[in-house]
């Protein structure tokens, strides 16, 4: 078999998928509904109106439908950096010698530098087509809040990023990136909320925390008026909006007449991973031939591989509802040597569900230097200097295609590239100076974690 498959599969405009899918309406088993905190309820669209636009709170709850129709607002900006490409790495088969074949989607070539891009252009359309003012959100490493900065200024939404205060302070770039789209960045905790007045109060020289910058977000999303409040990974409608990217590499592989063997994402909250999976997992639902799927996440935060599969709280100020998940416990905390990001205490329910009844076959964790060997070993043979959080899937599409030169088989690797590493050289600059570790939270330290997780009498 020898086809001239060239280094790059560009597809056109036209290409551009026209509906959002929906795999939560071909689950065999849907994943169980979110609770109301108070009441332990499932949560209504009642309960999130405050809280999320009204559009959005329809696709978060949406288990029946297959396909939602991308607005032509969304897909006007859409059409300005997408599709993305989709490569073929013959450089880096070449460099591995492996007889495998490997591909990979890259979503890092807009400004934001990340796949995040994608559900921020849907969720700041939303809000704006409901009059809303502005919305609120928070930001770790910045990659979401820029996003955001972005879509909003298209859009015509005043936008509030919660900034880990740390976080604020070390990466001063990130914070003029998202100030030049017109978004007024707050370093959390702040003196704007109850919770971050309270929190500065228990500890004036806080750095802030993901959690803490949530509650913030939420607090003032839901005391403003005409503000809702938006997340970038983890809910059903992120995965919803991110599934752009596993459609459009199902039809640039169509293109060239393959099919992906593996499937393989990096998985923080799950939006990436779920992203280039669903279009595939379609396949796999409906019984016809599918890839096998692999999640990948740091061995330092192993929600799939090491965490337990139970309702718990989506945040550490245990304010926001609770999800059926593989989760480390609200209360987890990576260790401080852990690079880049990834740091999320759970999984998003769709692919935690998935998971547990076996239709994503694998999740693997893996070591932040060998993650960090990986990318730049890729970035040398390919050129494209890869996020931290997209090098542990790259590690593992190695470690796949070393498997096929030793195994002497020539399978289909699909893997999603989510974004740039430019915004991440403080991590580089550690792995090259040596100073780079990996840790491994013991058993002991994930029971401290369990500890925090809810129990629930009667509810499974
Ligand atoms: C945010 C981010 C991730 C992790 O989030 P997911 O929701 O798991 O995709 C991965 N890669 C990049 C580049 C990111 O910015």
């Amino acid at each position: 078999m020898s086809k001239k498959v060239p280094y790059k599969i560009v597809l056109s405009e036209e290409d551009i998928p026209r509906a959002w899918y929906n795999v939560r309406a071909d689950m065999k088993t849907d994943h169980r509904p979110i609770l109301h905190p108070a009441t332990l309820k499932p949560v209504t669209a009642e309960d999130l109106a405050p809280v999320f636009c009204d559009e959005l709170v329809r696709q978060e709850l949406n288990d029946t439908d297959r396909f939602i129709e991308i607005p032509d607002e969304v897909l006007s900006y859409y059409r300005m950096y997408r599709p993305s490409p989709l490569f073929r790495a013959y450089n880096l088969e070449k460099a591995l010698g492996t007889p495998a074949r490997i591909y990979y989607k890259y979503e890092g070539g807009n400004t934001s530098g990340s796949h995040k891009l994608n559900s921020a252009l849907a969720q700041a359309y939303y809000a704006k087509k409901q009059g809303l003012k502005g919305v609120t959100t928070e930001t770790g490493a910045g990659q979401w809040g820029t996003a955001l900065s972005m879509a909003c200024a298209y859009f015509g939404l005043e936008c509030k990023v919660y900034m880990v205060k740390v976080s604020a302070q070390q990466k001063p770039y990130r914070k003029a990136v998202m100030e030049t789209y017109g978004a007024t960045i707050i370093p959390s905790p702040s003196d704007t909320t109850e919770v971050g007045r309270r929190m500065l109060a228990e500890n004036p020289d806080s750095n802030g925390s993901l959690g803490t910058a949530i509650s913030e977000a939420v607090e003032v999303a839901v005391t403003t008026d005409g503000y809702r409040y938006v997340l970038g990974s983890v809910l059903n409608q992120v995965l919803l909006h991110q599934s752009v990217i596993g459609l459009e590499a199902k039809a640039a592989l169509e293109k060239i007449d393959e099919y992906p063997d593996i499937v393989i994402g990096c998985a923080g909250g799950g939006s990436n991973f779920g992203g280039i999976m669903s279009a595939f997992m379609a396949d796999r639902l409906a019984g016809k031939t599918a890839p096998h799927f692999i999640a990948v996440e740091p061995a330092s935060c192993p929600s799939m591989t090491r965490g337990k599969f139970a309702y718990d709280f989506c945040d550490t100020g245990k304010v926001t509802p609770l999800a059926k998940m593989y989760t480390l416990g609200s209360g987890f905390m990576p260790p401080a040597n852990h690079a880049g990001g990834l740091r999320y205490h759970g999984m998003s329910p769709i692919i935690s569900q998935l998971y547990h009844d076996g239709f994503i076959d694998e999740a693997r964790a893996v070591e932040q230097t060998s993650v960090f060997e990986a990318a730049t070993f890729f970035a040398k043979a390919e050129g494209i200097l890869p996020a931290p959080e997209s090098a542990h899937a790259i590690r593992v599409a190695i470690d796949e295609a070393l498997r096929c030169r030793e195994e002497g088989t020539a399978k289909t690797i699909l893997f999603c590239l989510s974004g740039t590493g430019y915004f991440d050289m403080s991590a580089y600059a550690s792995y090259l100076s040596g100073t780079m570790t990996d840790t491994i939270p013991t058993d002991e330290e994930l029971e401290r974690g369990f500890a925090g997780i809810p129990s629930l009498p009667g509810i499974q």
